[in-house]
């Protein structure tokens, strides 16, 4: 696979450009050692792909002639991971890991339960921009800024997905069962628990605005290994 990159500025159709990104221009330069005529993709978010070849690379700019661009098809399903904030590393584990699998938006939750209060927005980016990068996505998940479990629900619910929380706790139907019986909309709020779980309070929120309350099997995951485990099936539906 060609290396791939997103870029903050808007590519154009064709023909030759200057990419104004210092990131990028080292990576092609001083990691990449890419030669006059090489080709990467470069992606601006907008639904396309481009295929460059490489002219003429400086420390700060490339120049870079667009060779081929290519609409970016149907993503398959759409899903908003709502995780509740747990310790920094293993919340970074859920973006770089959900990255991969193919997540499309992360929303921070702040819970009754959490420890952690607060996200490093700017290093979580990074990681999740390098995930996508590497796993060879054409579309960069959004991170949302953290919000309270409350508002969680209603950005959810205002955004007509399907709205599944996965409690460990008590009798529910299985992901699998109810990813079966159901016609799987394309879009999918998932919503997982910090270390210490959900309180009561918040399933009876959930339950109250229609969620889904899903089992993930009886064995207690941790946070982390749920988001990703519940993530993949999901994403795999489709
Ligand atoms: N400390 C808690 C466990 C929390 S696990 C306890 O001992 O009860 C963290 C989160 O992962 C949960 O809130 C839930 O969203 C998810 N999770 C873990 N195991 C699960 C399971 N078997 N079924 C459904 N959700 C699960």
């Amino acid at each position: 696979m060609k290396p791939r990159f997103f870029v903050s500025q808007q590519l154009p159709e064709k023909g030759f450009f200057i990419l104004k990104d210092r990131d990028v221009s080292h990576q092609l330069k001083n990691v990449l050692r890419l030669r006059a005529g090489e080709r990467v993709v470069l992606l601006d978010n907008s639904g396309y792909e481009y295929e460059c070849a490489v002219s003429d690379i400086k420390n700060r700019e490339a120049g870079m002639e667009v060779i081929e661009r290519r609409e970016i098809g149907n993503q398959g399903i759409e899903l908003a991971l709502y995780q509740s904030v747990i310790k920094k590393d293993k919340m970074e584990w859920v973006f770089q890991k959900c990255t991969e699998i193919g997540a499309a938006k992360f929303v921070p939750v702040i819970s009754a339960h959490s420890v952690k209060l607060g996200v490093n927005l700017k290093r979580s980016e990074i990681i999740i921009k390098e995930a996508a990068e590497q796993s060879g996505r054409s579309k960069l998940p959004v991170l949302f800024d953290p919000v309270s479990f409350g508002n969680a629900i209603e950005i959810a619910k205002n955004s007509g997905g399907l709205n599944i929380l996965a409690h460990n706790i008590g009798d529910h139907v299985s992901l699998k069962y109810f990813c079966e019986r159901k016609d799987l909309p394309l879009s999918i709020n998932l919503f997982i628990g910090p270390e210490g779980g959900y309180s009561e309070e918040e399933v009876s929120l959930a339950r109250e605005n229609d969620f889904q309350i899903v089992s993930l099997g009886k064995r207690i995951l941790r946070a982390e290994t749920a988001a990703i485990a519940a993530s993949y099936f999901l994403i795999a539906q489709k």
